[in-house]
């Protein structure tokens, strides 16, 4: 589900598109499949297609979407739309996960028999979808490629364990080990749903992102030419990417107009090397008072 976050898209809205209706259209097919079959474990893997190209979708509609500049009425810009998405999208797949485990669980008492040439059938399609897919993106050099080459890594794992257990029931009719897996993989869905729902969450809350310690940024500050002391400061993340820094910096007594100049570009050249985009100095000076330097 890592499909979503995407830094510099500008000119890959085609491939998102195109990626977001093979994902769908082959989750629909797994979906059909897995009712066909009576496969517990094909139906997990369905919603795990689904919810990839639900984060598709919304970077489809986002990369158009979050990208409108800021306007009059959302001064921020529509970065935050995006949260909104992901917060449904966990929403979706929670549900999701919970209705196959009510369905795989009772199974595991009471196996019922799947079709195992027709899993074996479908697992085959989804390797070689998936596989594609990975060769694709496997050059990949940013950070975004490859999550996305490890993600699809995954699909195919999960695949090829299907194809694994339907293989064994060509032989064998161990029922138990169809909703076996499927618990095996929904649990696996949940647990990355978790792990994006408390960033999501996070960045609602407007924590400070991961990457940015506040105490060594106001220590670099502090270090700076001319300043006697920093307070006030705050750094948040409109999307996860693009962060907000706010900070009151009191110079000594006598600086020159040119020093100030200075510093403020010192610091949002600090500021642009941790992602911050916006960036508001407050310029304090000694002795002058500010309701906000203690605590605030
Ligand atoms: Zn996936
Ligand atoms: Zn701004
Ligand atoms: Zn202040």
């Amino acid at each position: 589900m890592s499909h979503n976050h995407h830094h510099h898209r500008h000119d890959s809205t085609g491939n998102i598109r195109i990626a977001f209706f093979l994902n769908i259209s082959f989750a629909l097919l797994e979906l059909a499949g897995g009712l066909w079959t009576n496969s517990m474990a094909i139906l997990s893997d369905a919603l795990h297609d689904l919810g990839d190209a639900f984060s598709l979708g919304l970077a489809w509609f986002f990369d158009n979407h979050s990208k409108k500049s800021r306007d009059h009425k959302y001064s921020f810009g529509y970065r935050r739309f995006s949260l909104l998405g992901a917060l449904v999208n966990s929403l979706v797949l929670i549900l999701g996960s919970l209705f196959i485990l009510s369905k795989a669980i009772p199974r595991l008492w009471n196996p019922e028999t799947s079709n195992a040439a027709g899993m074996a059938l479908f697992a085959i399609v989804g390797i070689a979808v998936n596989g594609a897919a990975v060769l694709r993106v496997k050059g990949g050099k940013s950070l975004n490629e490859r999550l996305v080459a490890w993600h699809l890594l995954e699909d195919v794992l999960g695949w090829a364990a299907v194809l694994a257990v339907s293989i064994v029931l060509l032989f064998k009719d161990v029922k138990i080990l169809d909703p076996l897996l499927s618990v095996v993989i929904t649990l696996y869905v949940l647990y990355n749903v978790a792990k994006n729902f408390r960033k999501t969450v996070n960045l609602f809350l407007q924590g400070v992102p991961e990457e940015v310690d506040i105490t060594s940024l106001e220590a670099a500050i502090l270090s700076m030419a001319n300043v006697d002391s920093v307070h006030h400061t705050h750094v948040w993340s409109l999307d996860g990417a693009h962060h907000v820094l706010t900070t009151h910096v009191v110079v000594e007594n006598g600086t020159p107009r040119a020093e100030i100049v200075n510093l403020k570009c010192a610091i949002g050249e600090l500021a642009e090397n941790l992602d911050i985009e916006h960036t508001t100095i407050e310029v304090e000076h000694m002795g002058e008072s500010c309701n906000l330097r203690e605590g605030a």
